[in-house]
């Protein structure tokens, strides 16, 4: 039996992953859970599945959970580190949201664990960092988005040169509706084809998410942003696919159901049978494809001229997405302010070209980190002076 840590356990990923590991009976065990400060899911998953280890990041939350005997209650990042690099823990399964999971992410690659990973904004921010702990660790990491498992499950075991990647994106909510400022996060967290955690539909709805998707994607595979292309494709069934130097291409198919990219990545190089529906080709009505529009979505153009820019500019691009995201959330700002509060950022960022390249890794997270915190203060300033809204900060969600 395998023991894996499921960091943000109460996530969206989180309790998927929890069915995923009941379906497969005894091959995997959660040995530790956490969340940020939802004890009550928290609670019902520590009595059904007995961790050994539990770890509630926020400090108040934490002071208000008991945890049962026989089982250990950390908290703060310290913790979340705690439980990634237990000694008996085989997999970090880390879905917690935002560049904040980079600490255990780091800490886990160092204790050569296997990480299978859905955390993306800590890919985007400190990707090529993290790329190059895993190869010095020599140990694996598995994507778990469905679109990076499908190039991943693509490439499986051939050397073959890639000409290009086909980033497929459903095109979330607004594909066909006009985006006009009186949009509400209601509209927004509407997602046609996937049910996820709020931060990940909102960037589904600007198109961010596709943006994030290519700089993983770019990093993951090493492949350049201009050979990774992205498609509208609103069916969702073909996840992803890959284009090799003779023109021939592999795509990854299935029904739209992230359970199997979640057991993919715990169960690799095996595959065992799952709880995904079959996807029966008689039955599919038509499998469609557009171009993107880079002006109506502005976020995937602003994440392209951040993956040309690369060094500290994706991380840049990722923390004012963040701010601006969670201010949206919260009714401070438009729907269609979000790409001008990122772009704002970006246009007054000085941008570090290769902080990895140019001294320890120490150093290049250190630079990362400044960036990061420099986005997130310069987001929020702007959002201050330029767009908090009374009228808006009253509606009701
Ligand atoms: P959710 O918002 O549903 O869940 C996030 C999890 O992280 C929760 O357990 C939450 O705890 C925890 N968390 C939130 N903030 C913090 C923090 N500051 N410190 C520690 N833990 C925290 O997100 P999703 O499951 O949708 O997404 C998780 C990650 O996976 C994201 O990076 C997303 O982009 C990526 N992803 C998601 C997909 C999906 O289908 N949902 C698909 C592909 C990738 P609490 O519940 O207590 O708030």
């Amino acid at each position: 039996m395998k023991n894996v840590c499921i960091l943000g356990s109460t996530g969206s990923i989180g309790q998927l992953t929890l069915e995923v590991i009941d379906s497969l009976g005894n091959r995997f065990y959660p040995y530790a859970l956490s969340c940020y400060k939802n004890i009550a899911l928290l609670k019902q998953q520590v009595n059904k599945y007995k961790p050994k280890y539990i770890c509630i990041t926020d400090k108040e939350a934490s002071e208000k959970f008991t945890p049962p005997k026989g089982a250990i209650l950390l908290t703060g990042i310290d913790g979340l580190k705690a439980l990634a690099t237990h000694p008996k823990v085989d997999i970090l399964l880390n879905a917690i949201v935002g560049s904040i999971g980079i600490h255990p992410t780091l800490e886990a690659i160092r204790a050569k664990k296997r990480i299978a990973m859905a955390n993306k904004e800590t890919l985007v921010a400190y990707g090529e960092i993290v790329m190059k702990e895993i190869d010095k660790n020599k140990t694996i990491l598995l994507p778990v988005d469905s679109e990076h498992s499908a190039i991943y499950q693509c490439l499986n075991s051939r050397q073959s040169k890639i000409k290009r990647i086909i980033l497929t994106a459903s095109g979330g909510p607004f594909l066909h509706k006009e985006i006009t400022p009186e949009i509400t996060s209601k509209e927004a967290l509407k997602h046609p084809t996937w049910k996820m955690g709020a931060k990940i539909t909102i960037d589904s709805a600007t198109l961010m998410n596709k943006g994030l998707e290519m700089i993983e994607a770019s990093i993951l595979f090493n492949v350049p942003p201009e050979n990774i292309e992205v498609v509208i494709h609103p069916q969702s069934i073909i996840h992803s696919a890959v284009e090799f130097i003779d023109g021939s291409i592999i795509a990854q198919l299935s029904s739209s159901d992230m359970r199997l990219p979640i057991q993919y990545a715990l169960t690799y190089p095996e595959r065992l049978p799952s709880l995904v529906k079959s996807l029966k080709f008689d039955e599919l009505q038509r499998l469609e494809f557009f171009k993107p529009d880079f002006n109506k979505f502005p976020c995937l153009k602003l994440a392209y001229k951040s993956a040309y820019e690369g060094g500290t500019m994706p991380c840049v691009l990722n923390s004012a997405n963040e701010i601006a995201v969670n201010s949206f959330l919260r009714k401070e700002i438009k729907f269609s302010d979000i790409p001008v509060i990122i772009e704002q950022v970006m246009n007054t960022h000085h941008t570090i070209k290769s902080p990895s390249r140019l001294g320890s890794a120490r150093q290049a997270i250190s630079d990362i980190e400044s960036a990061d915190n420099w986005a997130r203060k310069e987001a929020l300033t702007w959002i201050c002076e330029k767009y908090t809204n009374p009228k808006i900060n009253s509606e009701v969600v």
